[in-house]
């Protein structure tokens, strides 16, 4: 569930899968590709949400570390690897590619992101509609577009619910500060399991942004009691 916190095995279980690895996993599944974002001090990868609030900038992965480049950093982010096959930033290229050529829908990926170490929260479904391969500090760079979307499940695959109300994307230092002022816990009761973040703002309303005053922790029961309130 979107905001969920959940343990690093809890999000593998989800996802089906004995360890999740890498940061970019195209079509980890039938129906959708998977990224991880992590908020490491220096993080390679930080995520930044556009002012629309519902799209996020993620940048594309460097080449593998070996003896011969010590420094990935200074290298182009690669398209293929050196045996020709695409590498994840090929395979998403491609992806968005097809879809502006009229080839195909937009793919779905599903992210996560790491708040601390074993405390990932999701972040939801994006729509993969747009990439850029630009000049960053002498180097060419992948930055992939993603739009927040929501995602229905059927025993057919997934199709996207254009019905169903979009929501601002909650920014992952955002989480982190609240996870700390929170202590990890519901906020009503206490609780330390089944929790997830909680804010309230519609995309619909627009206006206020994002901040730690109205984001807090909520487990299960006390997030249902909430939207029981609302409808
Ligand atoms: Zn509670």
């Amino acid at each position: 569930m979107k905001d969920e916190i959940i343990s690093y095995r809890q999000m593998c279980d989800a996802e089906k899968v004995q360890t999740l690895q890498r940061g970019m996993n195209y079509r980890l599944n039938a129906n959708y590709s998977v990224i991880l974002m992590s908020q490491r001090r220096n993080a390679p990868y930080k995520d930044s949400i556009l002012q629309d609030g519902i799209t996020i900038e993620y940048e594309g992965h460097d080449v593998p570390k070996t003896s011969s480049n010590l420094d990935p950093k200074k290298l182009d982010q690669p398209k293929v690897t050196m045996s020709g096959k695409l590498t994840q930033n090929g395979l998403f290229a491609s992806a968005v590619e097809d879809y502006k050529g009229g080839k195909r829908t937009p793919e779905i990926v599903r992210a996560y992101e790491k708040i601390f170490s074993g405390v990932w929260s999701e972040k939801g479904f994006f729509k993969l509609i747009d990439y850029k391969y630009i000049n960053a500090d002498k180097r060419k760079v992948y930055r992939f577009f993603l739009e927040e979307t929501e995602i229905d499940f059927s025993s057919s695959g997934i199709t996207e619910n254009k019905l169903r109300q979009r929501t601002r994307i909650i920014p992952s230092d955002i989480k982190k500060i609240v996870w700390e002022r929170d202590n990890g816990r519901c906020v009503i009761c206490g609780a330390s399991d089944e929790l997830h973040f909680d804010h309230d703002l519609p995309y619909s309303k627009g206006g206020a942004s994002i901040t730690p005053d109205n984001v807090r922790i909520l487990c299960a029961r006390h997030n249902l009691q909430k939207s029981d309130k609302i409808e």
